[in-house]
């Protein structure tokens, strides 16, 4: 054995560690194999995809994967530019809308100047920031959870918005967005959209009116169908064109094949959109009731999940409580925020047994 495979026996630091990408990764919501749990922890859409993937996938035929897919991924593009009323030149798809932020953080924000974001938002932006090398800066929500778009006017090398925001639900007026874009001309601003379809207004219209504005998507959660991975983002054609360099010089085939026809058909299927998404709400809005009766305190959520802390019972206590019951929601050990709960939302009944569960210990 050579001294070094000793060295690397024992957990010493090895020479070429010195050179390594060091990164502290996200981590993700648990995904755990037990069958028959409430499953309310990573924000999925708790029905079915729509009928016209399951008719989609039928017609799969196995033989076409030898070939690679469609680099221009032009069906999946088509079928989201005719959904939105927008040019296919507007539209970027990725594996995910993390793919497509990941590329966009990469692509917009190489500037030696900060950029900006929440202090509570989405936890992957300060990992891509890391990764990356690109400066940051978070900025406190204020104690309602609402952010101030004055703290977003200074000097900084882009902006990044989830809106509504994760994990708060919190929505911002367009009115605020616009005041955002319009303040910071000079760099790219990302309003990452993952939960606007149950409940906030789409910054989507203001692609014509401001070249610097990104606006984000998933399939993850108004689509469900969080298991293919799309993501997809709207801009000027500029701005697209940019990120498509990016993503060209990284890896040509990030969309498979599945991805690239069910996620197609899913698109073309408005009413049930409509349908699931509305449904969605109507539960929220009963949830929100149900957790107020038993005390809880939270902030107004338009998303597919509620975020909640109760005044007598730790965060903790009632995510344990929970998780010994079949319950699992999400927990952030985090500053602010580690009292609260993210409750995602589910089928009625879910919500009825995670309710009878709840009076148990509040
Ligand atoms: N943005 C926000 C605010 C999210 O909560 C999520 C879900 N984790 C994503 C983006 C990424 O979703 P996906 O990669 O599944 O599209």
């Amino acid at each position: 054995m050579t001294a070094d495979y000793d060295r690397l026996q024992k957990g010493e630091s090895m020479s070429w560690e010195e050179n390594v990408r060091k990164v502290v990764p996200y981590v993700p919501g648990e995904q755990p194999k037990i069958k028959n749990i409430i499953k309310l922890n990573t924000n999925e859409n708790p029905y079915s995809p729509s009928p016209f993937v399951y008719k989609a996938y039928e017609e799969v035929d196995l033989d076409d994967y030898r070939k690679y897919p469609d680099p221009t991924c032009s069906v999946l593009v088509d079928s989201i530019a005719d959904f939105y009323g927008v040019k296919k030149e507007n539209v970027f798809v990725g594996v995910g809308s993390d793919d497509v932020l990941a590329m966009a953080f990469l692509t917009f924000f190489n500037s030696d100047k900060p950029i900006l974001f929440p202090d509570i938002t989405y936890s992957f932006y300060d990992v891509w920031a890391d990764l990356y090398r690109i400066p940051y800066k978070q900025i406190p929500l204020k104690d309602d959870f609402t952010i101030d778009p004055e703290d977003y006017k200074g000097e900084n090398g882009g902006v990044v918005i989830a809106n509504p925001n994760a994990p708060t639900g919190v929505k911002l007026p367009l009115e605020a967005i616009e005041e955002i874009i319009k303040s910071n001309r000079d760099v790219v601003v990302i309003v990452d959209e993952a939960y606007v379809d149950f409940g906030a207004e789409s910054a989507l219209p203001l692609i014509d009116k401001y070249d610097n504005l990104l606006v984000v998507r998933t399939y993850s959660k108004s689509r469900s169908l969080a298991g293919l991975r799309i993501g997809y983002a709207f801009g000027c054609e500029k701005l697209i064109k940019y990120l498509l360099d990016a993503k060209f010089s990284f890896n040509s085939y990030t969309m498979n094949m599945p991805s690239l026809t069910l996620g197609a058909a899913a698109m073309r299927d408005r009413e049930y959109f409509e349908k699931t998404t509305a449904k969605v709400v109507e539960t929220r809005e009963r949830f929100k009731v149900e957790l107020r009766a038993l005390g809880f305190e939270f902030a107004d959520s338009a998303t597919n999940f509620v975020f909640a802390r109760h005044p007598e019972r730790s965060g903790k206590e009632i995510f344990e409580y929970l998780r010994s019951n079949g319950i699992i929601v999400r927990r952030f050990d985090k500053p602010r925020i580690s009292e609260y709960l993210r409750i995602s939302i589910g089928t009625d009944e879910e919500m009825d047994k995670l309710i009878s569960a709840l009076k148990e210990i509040v």
